[in-house]
C-alpha cells in the first residue's frame, strides 16, 4: 500500500468519511505524496499530455490573442502577465516569443505563476530561463495591476465536490473504506448543489468546483477593477449533469480511488459558474477550441511553418493541426471562455455573451 492511501485511511478511521473534494485535494496535492507535488506528469511518458504539449501554435495564438486584449485596453504599464497551473512552461515560453514583436508589452509586463507543485516549479524555472518571474501559491497573492491571463488545463485539476439527488433532497458523495479499499457512498441527506434543483430529478449526479468559483471570483473581481482578460481553456461545457471524475494513468483511464496519488485525477470544468463567479466582470459566449484556434489563424500558421519542415516532422506537425482543432479530437471537448471588462472589447476569436449572460 502506498504511503498516501494509508494515510487517507488513517483519516477516515478518525474523522469519518471525507467529501469528495477532501479527496482528491490528498490525492493531487498533499504536500508530501501528492500527485502533482511530487511530479510532471506531462508527455508521452507521463501521464497525459495537452495542448501547449502537442504544438507550439497554441501558446503562441493564444499568447497574441492576449496581446490584443492588451492593446485594445489602451496599453496598461505596468501589468500582470498571469498564468494558473503552468505544468511544464511551455505555453508560456511560446506565448513570450510570439509576443516580442508587439511594442511596449515586455517591457510592461510583470511575469506571475500560480504554481502548487515544487515539481513543476522548477521544471518551469529552467524552460523560463532568462526571463523574470514570480512564481505565488493562489490568485489573491498576484499584485494588484491590470490582469492578463491564461489557464489551459487547470480548473479541471481543483477537487470537486458531488452530489446525488435523492427526491426531492440531495445527498453529498463520500469516499469510505471497506478493510483496505477505498470506496465512494452517499452521505446522510443534506444541502445540495445550488440552482440545481429545476434541472435535475430522482437519481441525477451533479458536481460543483467551490475552489474554481473562488478563484474565477477573485480573476472577476480583478479585471473589473483594474482592467485585463482572462483565456480559460479547458475540457467541459457550460452546465454538466453527471460524473466526470477521471483517473489518468500512462495515458489510460483507471479507477480513481484504487492508487490515490499514483494517477491524475480531473473532473469536467462547468463554464456557467465560472462566468456567475466572475461577475461584475464580462464573460464571452463559450466557443470551443477547434473554432477559436481557426478564428486565430491556426491554418496559415500552420502552412507557414509546414514549408520549414519535411518528413516526420512536417507529418507530425499537420497530426499536431488536427488534434488541437478536429472535433474528433480537441477541436469540440474543449472550450474557451474569456473573462473581461463590462464595456471593453473580448479577446479576438470570441464574442460577447449575450444570451448566455
Ligand atoms: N497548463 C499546463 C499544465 C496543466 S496540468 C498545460 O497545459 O500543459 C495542471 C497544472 O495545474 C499543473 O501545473 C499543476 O501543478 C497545477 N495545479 C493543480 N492544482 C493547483 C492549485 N490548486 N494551485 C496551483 N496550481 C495547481
Amino acid at each position: 500500500m502506498t504511503a498516501l492511501k494509508a494515510h487517507i485511511l488513517a483519516r477516515i478511521a478518525t474523522e469519518g468519511p471525507m467529501r469528495l473534494s477532501d479527496y482528491m485535494a490528498e490525492c493531487l496535492l498533499n504536500p508530501q505524496h501528492g500527485y502533482y507535488t511530487t511530479r510532471d506528469p506531462l508527455g508521452t511518458a507521463g501521464d497525459f499530455t495537452t495542448a501547449p504539449e502537442i504544438s507550439q501554435m497554441f501558446g503562441e495564438l493564444l499568447g497574441l490573442a492576449l496581446a490584443q486584449s492588451w492593446v485594445d485596453q489602451g496599453m496598461p504599464a505596468p501589468f500582470c502577465l498571469a498564468e494558473l497551473g503552468p505544468g511544464r512552461g511551455t505555453l508560456m515560453a511560446d506565448l513570450l516569443r510570439a509576443t516580442r514583436a508587439v511594442p511596449g508589452f515586455h517591457d510592461a509586463l510583470r511575469l506571475h505563476l500560480v504554481e502548487a507543485s515544487p515539481a513543476l516549479r522548477d521544471q518551469q524555472a529552467s524552460r523560463l530561463k532568462g526571463t523574470q518571474a514570480t512564481w505565488v501559491d493562489r490568485v489573491e497573492d498576484l499584485p494588484d495591476l491590470p490582469l492578463f491571463l491564461i489557464a489551459n488545463e487547470f480548473f479541471d485539476a481543483l477537487p470537486i465536490r458531488q452530489y446525488r439527488r435523492a427526491g426531492a433532497g440531495w445527498r453529498e458523495v463520500h469516499v469510505g473504506a471497506e478493510g483496505d479499499r477505498l470506496v465512494p457512498g452517499l452521505a446522510p441527506a443534506g444541502p445540495g448543489p445550488e440552482g440545481r434543483d429545476e434541472d435535475t430529478g430522482d437519481g441525477d449526479l451533479v458536481e460543483t468546483c467551490p475552489a474554481g468559483a473562488l478563484i474565477a471570483g477573485q480573476i472577476g473581481a480583478r479585471i473589473a477593477a483594474r482592467g485585463g482578460s482572462a483565456l480559460i481553456v479547458d475540457y467541459g461545457d457550460w452546465r454538466s449533469l453527471g460524473d466526470t471524475l477521471q483517473a489518468l494513468r500512462k495515458h489510460a483511464s483507471t479507477d480513481p480511488f484504487e492508487a490515490p496519488g499514483e494517477a491524475d485525477l480531473t473532473a469536467h470544468v462547468d463554464f456557467e459558474p465560472l462566468a456567475r463567479s466572475a461577475a461584475p466582470a464580462a464573460h464571452t459566449l463559450l466557443t470551443t477550441q477547434g473554432v477559436f484556434l481557426e478564428r486565430l489563424g491556426i491554418t496559415a500558421r500552420a502552412q507557414a511553418l509546414a514549408e520549414r519542415l519535411s518528413g516526420v516532422q512536417r507529418v507530425s506537425h499537420i497530426a499536431a493541426h488536427r488534434r488541437l482543432t478536429h472535433p474528433d479530437e480537441m477541436g469540440s471537448l474543449f472550450k474557451v471562455m474569456a473573462l473581461y471588462p463590462q464595456g471593453a472589447h473580448p479577446p479576438p476569436g470570441l464574442e460577447p455573451a449575450g444570451a448566455q449572460a
